[in-house]
């Protein structure tokens, strides 16, 4: 469970550079939607059902961060690439990855990568990596946001984070241990090996996110 638990709280495995597809280039096949391109091997089926969840994401995340007005954004050559390997070992043995991760994004490439077959890829991966992806690009802030809203905005576009959000900082709550405001918005919690506070920085995250959406 240990591994489980890291990789619901690490999601953000960032890669930087370009890493040369260990599957030859030509043998990646394309499925071009409306703003997204899916790169896959062989399961054609699960490149429409990724292709669909992501243009569904879409429509929630623009709606949810007041976007619409950005609808046409990622059209034509500004679509995100979205590849999808066919096992945890071929997007290992492509991306200098830990064993857990089912999924990364690269914000240069504009690429989002991941183990299609995966629940947790497309529940959890594609919509956190997306909404990065979409809140740094609409905002136009780069990397120049604080990481409570950074992370509480992707982990809300996240399948069954909000309700887990809300019962733990009740729960935080009840036991008198929040993490005070301005604590929250100054922690660097990339650099904490404190669990109880990491969990509840991210949990704290997601419901004041989801307090300024709704
Ligand atoms: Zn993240």
């Amino acid at each position: 469970m240990a591994a489980k638990a890291a990789a619901r709280q690490a999601l953000c495995l960032l890669l930087v550079g370009s890493s040369t597809p260990a599957i030859g280039e030509e043998a990646w096949r394309e499925l071009k939607g409306k703003h997204f391109v899916i790169y896959y091997a062989n399961n054609g089926r699960s490149a429409r059902d990724t292709l669909n969840a992501a243009e569904k994401y879409y429509k929630t995340i623009t709606r949810d961060l007041g976007f619409t007005r950005h609808d046409s954004f990622w059209l034509w050559e500004k679509r995100v690439s979205i590849r999808l390997f066919e096992s945890r070992e071929a997007f290992a043995a492509n991306n200098a990855a830990p064993d857990w991760a089912v999924g990364a994004a690269n914000h240069d490439k504009r690429e989002i990568s991941g183990v299609a077959s995966e629940a947790s890829f497309i529940d959890g991966v594609l919509p956190h990596e997306m909404a990065h992806l979409m809140f740094r690009e609409f905002m136009g802030l780069g990397d120049d946001v604080p990481i409570w809203l950074n992370e509480g905005v992707a982990m809300w576009e996240e399948a069954g984070r909000r309700k887990e959000a809300r019962d733990a900082t009740v729960r935080l709550a009840r036991a008198n241990r929040l993490i005070p405001l301005r604590k929250l918005m100054a922690i660097d919690v990339r650099k904490s090996d404190d669990k109880e506070l990491v969990t509840a920085f991210y949990a704290e995250s997601i419901a004041l996110v989801g307090y300024l959406i709704e």
